[in-house]
C-alpha cells in the first residue's frame, strides 16, 4: 500500500533492523525501544490491524506468534509480552498489523 511505513520497510524501501523473516512475515527492532528486547512482527501483506490480518489470512495471522517466540528464544527469552494495539484510542499509530514483542525487563498488569 502505498505511503505505509511497514509496507516500505518489508519492501526495503526503507531501512529496517530486520532480525528475522519468513514467507510471510518480517521482524525488525522498534526504533523506539520500551524494553531491552522491543521487535515488531509484521505480516508482509498490507491488513490494517491484527482482526482484518486473523480475518482475511489466518496462516498469516499464526506465523507472527510463531515468528516473535522463535526472535524471543534466539534473543534468550523465555518470558515475554505480546502486544496488538488495534485502534488509535489505545494508541495504535501505524495502520499495518503489527504484533509487539517486548522482553528483558519486569513488567506490570494493568498496562497503561
Ligand atoms: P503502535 O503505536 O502500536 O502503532 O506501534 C508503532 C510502533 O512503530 C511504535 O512502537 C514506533 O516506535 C514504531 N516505529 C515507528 N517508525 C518506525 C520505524 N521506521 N522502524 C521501526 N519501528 C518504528
Amino acid at each position: 500500500m502505498e505511503d505505509c511505513l511497514f509496507c516500505k520497510i518489508v519492501a526495503g524501501e526503507i531501512p529496517g533492523d530486520v532480525v528475522h523473516a519468513t514467507e510471510r512475515t518480517v521482524a525488525f527492532r522498534d526504533v523506539n525501544p520500551q524494553a531491552p528486547t522491543h521487535v515488531l512482527v509484521v505480516p508482509r501483506a498490507h491488513h490494517a490491524n491484527a482482526a482484518e490480518l486473523a480475518a482475511e489470512d489466518p496462516q498469516a495471522s499464526a506465523e507472527l506468534l510463531t515468528t516473535a517466540a522463535a526472535v524471543a528464544a534466539a534473543e534468550g527469552y523465555a518470558d515475554y509480552r505480546l502486544v496488538f494495539n488495534t485502534g488509535a484510542g489505545v494508541g495504535q499509530t501505524v495502520f499495518h498489523t503489527h504484533l509487539h514483542l517486548l522482553a528483558g525487563r519486569p513488567m506490570t498488569w494493568p498496562p497503561g
